[in-house]
């Protein structure tokens, strides 16, 4: 039996090392991936329902990975996160969708706000505001031209603090949104002294809002809470017509998702701007 159980010990031991070793290859390939510029982003316009425009484009990360394709945000950002690496790679997101936005402006498209979204470990760290500030400073965006979305997680877990940062970032002039807003924990309490713009209902309750009365109540009620606290409400996920005309009937300012354009690359983007942007 001691022997057995030795053998036990030695295979769950391998097994734990196969899974490190997975791990520091991945964060050694993501160090590598940011030094070669592997990393692109794509952009999800975010049409105003009120002007029927593109208002503003949600920069998306993905992986174009020499052996694997484009890799999605789900299956690097969480080890991007654990390992710390998710400073520097949330850094080059944040500046490259500046850059594109003002070379966008420059070419006559928009202007847009373009919206990056920020993880916990970016947020929390002290020097956060002073990065957002240099990234405006040397790419010349003016502040109100970027979103940064923030999840109600990543707010809750230290309120005192994050209701000084976002008033920091509000005071430079960026506009602040709350993500996937529902699945979380905020106060309501919590939500009126929030210096934020925009509440984006997440996408598992536009689904179903037309198979699902709780779910159509919970969108409804989000579009209510927004609008009685001066906040605009943007819908994301939104893949059909019926979901399109039912939000706009509802008052719901801003829509995202497939129905109107999956994520495009730039040159796509400003393709679609050409022939949407300004109907
Ligand atoms: P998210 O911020 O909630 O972004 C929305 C996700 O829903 C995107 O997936 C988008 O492509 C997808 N989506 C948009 N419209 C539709 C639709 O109509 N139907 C469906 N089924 N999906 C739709 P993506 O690009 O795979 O990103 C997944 C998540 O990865 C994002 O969720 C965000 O949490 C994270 N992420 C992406 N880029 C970054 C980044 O630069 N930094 C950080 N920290 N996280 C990022
Ligand atoms: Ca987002
Ligand atoms: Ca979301
Ligand atoms: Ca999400």
């Amino acid at each position: 039996a001691k022997q057995l159980g030795r053998n036990n010990f030695q295979f769950y031991d391998a097994q734990l090392n196969a899974e490190g070793q997975a791990r520091l290859q991945m964060e050694a390939d993501i160090r590598l991936a940011l030094e070669r510029e592997e990393f692109v982003l794509q952009y999800q316009p975010k049409v105003d329902l009120h002007t029927g425009r593109i208002a503003s484009a949600e920069a998306l990360v993905r992986w174009r990975h020499p052996q694997k394709g484009m890799v999605p945000p789900l299956s690097f950002i969480s080890l991007a996160e654990e390992t710390g690496l998710i400073v520097p790679l949330g850094a080059w997101v944040m500046r490259t969708a500046c850059l594109q936005n003002m070379a966008w402006r420059q070419a006559g498209i928009g202007p847009l706000r373009i919206a990056v979204n920020v993880s916990a470990r970016q947020f929390a760290r002290p020097d956060f505001v002073e990065t957002v500030s240099s990234i405006l400073r040397e790419t010349g965006l003016p502040a109100d031209g970027l979103e940064i979305e923030l999840t109600e997680s990543m707010v809750m877990e230290d309120v005192g603090n994050a209701i000084g940062v976002m008033t920091a970032l509000r005071d430079l002039g960026v506009l602040l949104s709350i993500d996937d807003f529902g699945t979380g924990f905020s106060s309501l309490a919590y939500l009126k002294r929030f210096p934020i713009s925009v509440l984006k209902v997440d996408q598992s309750f536009v689904r179903d809002i037309e198979k699902d009365d709780d779910s159509r109540m919970i969108v409804l009620s989000i579009i209510d809470l927004a609008h009685n606290l001066k906040l605009k409400v943007v819908a994301e996920g939104v893949e059909t017509a019926s979901q399109f005309d039912y939000l706009r009937s509802r008052g719901c300012d801003e829509i995202q998702g497939y129905f109107f354009s999956r994520p495009l690359d730039a040159a796509a983007f400003a393709a679609l701007y050409g022939k949407h942007g300004e109907t």
